[in-house]
């Protein structure tokens, strides 16, 4: 037994605050001397069935910013997952650490014995620095893991279905703006051309859209600019851009208040996760500045809803285009609520979530 430090009593505190503030039901703290992981594991609301969020392995600059991250991220599948329609509830976890450095298979497994000390409360995919070779490790310690390789019987990469998602939840925005959902002509700037960037340019190209691209490896404009007609954008660059619409799909966070002071756009419609640095500030500075928000953890659920039917052991492509297709919809019905209630598209998107929940925790009968 030690003694609490000060600096530990006040860290406690503030665990608890974030937990208490975005009110998670359990997280985890993992740690393994051996292999020298070091992980989180959030599970935010299990009211529609187990959580389910992927795992991101990052080298956070101190334990407080990967607590924080996975309390966010856990809460943004959470609504997610309920705006989707999907029986599950929101969860995420990290592993703190350079993958490049420390991943290998036994951290992995020992992560996957980790994420089955909770008993199927949480379900794991991909996330960032996460591959389907990841989630078989893991699945050799737990069967509480999804996202695997099509050959296990997993269903594969969610990438191009977020990209679906998210050009149906683009399309909605521009009938929102324009009056017609075609974006034939349209400038769309796709910011980060990773696994949902490249396929997002690839159904805007199709359509007929001006796409400009932007990312900070050069290796990765060059597998754009040698397929498709693409202007590209230096990456400090993008807020100030020429542009109609503006996809961030790179990290969160990039719309703050530097960025939009500069953003001259009708719409911000991307992949990334948590992009409102402040969702209530930046969300109202978008909203007066009249640009449209698509929010998005309502557009970029394809890909949850890819890995769900590999849960539920129902999984076939088209039924997964068909409800990702519903985006469309539910993103039309956002601008709605937005526009009747005065309040941001965010706000009325977690309205909807959140108010799913409820209703379904209502029929539940007690055991
Ligand atoms: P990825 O890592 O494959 O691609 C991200 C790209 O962004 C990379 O090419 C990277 O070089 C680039 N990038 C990083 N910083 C940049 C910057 N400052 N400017 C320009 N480019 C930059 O990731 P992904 O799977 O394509 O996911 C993109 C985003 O969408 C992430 O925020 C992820 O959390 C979110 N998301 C992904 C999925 C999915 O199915 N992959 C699902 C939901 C949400």
């Amino acid at each position: 037994m030690i003694e609490l430090t000060e600096t530990m009593n006040n860290e406690s505190v503030s665990i608890f605050s974030g937990i208490e503030e975005m009110n998670h039901e359990q997280v985890v703290l993992c740690h393994d001397k051996k292999t020298g992981l070091k992980a989180i594991i959030a599970i935010h609301n299990t009211v529609l069935g187990p959580s389910m969020g992927g795992t991101r392995m990052w080298n956070y600059a101190s334990d407080q910013d990967a607590l924080t991250d996975a309390l966010r991220l856990s809460r943004g599948m959470t609504l997610k997952n309920s705006i989707a329609g999907l029986n599950i509830g929101g969860g995420k976890a990290v592993i703190i650490g350079d993958a490049k450095k420390i991943k290998n298979e036994a951290l992995m497994r020992r992560f996957g014995k980790f994420v089955h000390s909770v008993a199927g409360k949480y379900y794991t995919a991909e996330d960032v620095n996460m591959t389907t070779r990841d989630m078989e490790y893991i699945r050799m310690e737990t069967p509480y893991v999804t996202g695997l390789p099509e050959y296990m019987g997993g269903a594969g990469d969610p990438s191009p279905y977020t990209a679906y998602g998210v050009y149906m939840g683009m399309k909605a925005s521009a009938k929102k703006a324009y009056g017609s959902d075609d974006l034939h002509g349209k400038k769309v700037l796709v910011q980060g051309t990773g696994n949902v960037g490249k396929h997002l340019i690839e159904f805007l190209t199709k359509e007929g859209a001006k796409v400009s691209i932007s990312d900070i490896f050069e290796d990765k404009i060059k597998q754009i600019t040698d397929h498709f007609k693409v202007d590209v954008v230096d990456a400090d660059k993008v807020a100030s851009a020429n542009m109609d619409i503006y996809a961030p799909c790179a990290l969160g966070g990039t719309l703050n208040d530097e960025s939009l002071d500069l953003l001259q756009c009708d719409i911000v419609a991307g992949a990334a996760n948590n992009q409102l640095l402040d969702e209530v500030r930046h969300g109202q500075a978008l909203l007066e500045k009249g640009i449209l928000y698509a929010p998005d953890f309502l557009i970029n659920g394809g890909g949850i809803t890819n890995v769900y039917y590999e849960y539920a052991g129902n999984h076939s492509r088209e039924r997964v285009m068909a409800q990702t297709e519903l985006i469309y919809d539910t993103t039309l019905n956002v601008y709605d609520l937005s526009q009747k209630s005065g309040q941001t598209p965010h706000a009325s998107a977690i309205k909807i979530a959140e108010e799913r929940i409820q209703s379904i925790g209502n029929i539940k009968l007690p055991l």
